[in-house]
C-alpha cells in the first residue's frame, strides 16, 4: 500500500523544536500563519549558531590562524550543502547573498548590465513579487530595454496560451516565480525554461516560496538562475543564495567591489577572483551561511517531499473550511498549490481583518504582499493571507475559521 511520506513524520513532535510556538500574543496562544513572509527557527539551527559564535567565530578566507581556518571551512562547507540541496553541479555555482531580492538584483545589474541592450526584452509575469519586477524596471530604464508580462488568469494561473506571442527572439531573459506568494500558484518551471531556451533566452526562477517547501533540483528544473532566501526556510534572516549555471556565472562581471572578491589590486585597476567569490565583496554573512546549512540539514531530515505533502494537506483543509464562511472570496488555483491562501471577505477590509485576528493571537498578513500589479489585476487593494508550514496544525486552522466567523459578526 502507498504510504504517504508525510504519514511517517510526527508533525506535532516537531513543534517542540520551535520555542516561539509557545509564545502568547495579546494573552492568547500564538497561531503563526505568516510563513510566506518568514518562517520560525528550530532549536537545532539556533544551537549551531550559538556553537559557531562560541567556538569558531573569525573572519573567513584571509586569516592565517586556526579559528579563521575553521570559519572558512564551515562557510565553504555551507556552500557545498546548499549546492547539494539544490542539485547544483558544484559549490562554485552558489553565490551567497542576503536573499532573493539581492540575488535578483545581482542578475539584473551584473548580468543584465553586460548582456542586455536597448530594445531587448525581459519577459516577466503579472504575478511577480516586487523583487522580481523593480530590479528589471531599473535595468530597462537605464539601458532602454523593454519589459513584457505574461498575464494571469482569473483562476490564478499564468495565461500560457499567450507565450508564443510573448516569448520571441528579442527576449533575453524570462524571469518568473516558482510559487506565487499571493496566490499559491505553482508554475511549471521546466516547461517554461524549455520554451525560453528554445528562443535563446536565459531563465531566472524566483524560488523564495519553493526552496523550503518542496523538492527542488536544478538539473530537473533546467533554469539558469534560481534565487532564494534562507529566512523563509528555517534559517536566519540576511542570508540566501543565487544559483547560476557555471558557464553563465563565468560570463558575468563583478557587481559589488571590495575585499574578498579580488586576486590583486593596483591603484587604478584590479583583477578579480573566479565565481562565486567574485560576487561576494566584503565580509560575508558567515554565521548566516552556517545557519542556512543547519536549516537545510533540519529540513532534509524531515524530507522535502513529506513537507510538500503536509503543506498541501493543511492548505486544502484550510481552503475547504474557508469556503464555509459567508462573503468569502478566495484567490489562487483550485488544484495543486503552495501553502498560501489569499482571501478577501465582504465583512471587512484586509487590514481590519488582520488586526482582528492578531487580537486573538493569529498572525495573518494583510496588504498587497509586494504584489501591487497583481492586486490591481484582481481589482482589490490587497488581501488577507494565511500561509502555512509543517509545524502548523488543522486545529490551528479550525481556530482561525472560528475567529474569521467572529469577525463577520463583529464587523456586520
Ligand atoms: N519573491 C517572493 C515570491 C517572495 O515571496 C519574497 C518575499 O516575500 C521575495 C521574493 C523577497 O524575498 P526577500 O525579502 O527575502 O529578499
Amino acid at each position: 500500500m502507498h504510504r504517504p511520506a508525510s504519514a511517517t513524520v510526527d508533525w506535532k513532535a516537531l513543534r517542540e523544536d520551535f520555542p516561539i510556538l509557545r509564545e502568547r500574543v495579546h494573552g492568547r496562544p500564538l497561531i503563526y500563519f505568516d510563513n510566506a513572509a518568514t518562517t520560525q527557527k528550530p532549536r537545532p539551527m539556533l544551537e549551531i549558531l550559538r556553537q559557531y559564535y562560541e567556538h569558531t567565530n573569525a573572519n573567513v578566507h584571509r586569516g592565517l590562524h586556526e579559528l579563521s581556518s575553521r570559519a572558512t571551512e564551515a562557510y565553504e562547507r555551507a556552500r557545498q550543502r546548499v549546492a547539494d540541496y539544490l542539485g547544483a553541479a558544484n559549490a562554485e555555482e552558489i553565490v551567497f547573498t542576503r536573499g532573493t531580492t539581492e540575488s535578483i538584483n545581482l542578475v539584473a545589474q551584473a548580468w543584465g548590465g553586460k548582456f542586455v541592450r536597448a530594445d531587448d526584452v525581459i519577459l516577466l509575469t503579472e504575478m511577480e513579487h516586487h523583487s522580481n519586477l523593480v530590479p528589471w524596471q531599473l535595468l530597462a530604464e537605464r539601458i532602454g530595454a523593454r519589459l513584457r508580462f505574461v498575464p494571469v488568469k482569473d483562476d490564478g494561473t499564468l495565461e500560457l496560451e499567450r507565450l508564443p506571442a510573448l516569448l520571441t527572439p528579442e527576449v533575453k531573459l524570462f524571469g518568473f516565480t516558482h510559487v506565487s506568494n499571493s496566490l499559491g500558484t505553482i508554475n511549471p518551471v521546466r516547461e517554461l525554461c524549455e520554451k525560453a531556451h528554445a528562443v535563446g533566452a536565459l531563465t531566472l526562477v524566483d524560488g523564495a516560496q519553493s526552496a523550503g517547501h518542496m523538492p527542488v533540483d536544478m538539473q530537473e528544473l533546467g533554469c539558469d538562475f534560481y534565487a532564494f532566501s534562507g529566512h523563509k526556510m528555517c534559517a536566519p534572516t540576511g542570508i540566501g543564495a543565487l544559483y547560476a549555471h557555471a558557464e553563465v556565472l563565468d560570463s558575468i562581471p563583478p557587481w559589488h567591489g571590495g575585499g574578498e572578491m579580488i586576486v590583486s589590486v593596483m591603484l587604478e585597476k584590479s583583477a578579480f577572483k573566479k565565481p562565486p567569490h567574485r560576487f561576494e565583496a566584503g565580509t560575508p554573512k558567515i554565521a548566516g551561511a552556517i545557519g542556512l546549512a543547519a536549516a537545510i540539514d533540519y529540513l532534509e531530515n524531515i524530507g522535502r517531499a513529506a513537507i510538500f505533502e503536509h503543506d498541501a494537506e493543511l492548505t486544502s483543509y484550510a481552503v475547504e473550511r474557508m469556503r464555509e464562511l459567508p462573503g468569502m472570496r478566495l484567490f489562487g488555483p483550485r488544484g495543486e498549490r503552495g501553502a498560501i491562501v489569499g482571501f478577501v471577505m465582504n465583512a471587512a477590509h484586509p487590514h481590519d481583518l488582520t488586526t482582528f485576528a492578531d487580537q486573538q493571537g493569529v498572525a495573518l498578513r494583510g496588504g498587497h504582499h509586494c504584489n501591487q500589479p497583481l492586486m490591481r489585476r484582481f481589482g482589490v487593494p490587497g488581501t488577507t493571507r494565511a500561509s502555512f508550514y509543517f509545524y502548523n496544525t488543522k486545529e490551528e486552522i479550525d481556530r482561525m475559521i472560528d475567529i474569521l466567523g467572529d469577525a463577520v459578526r463583529f464587523f456586520s
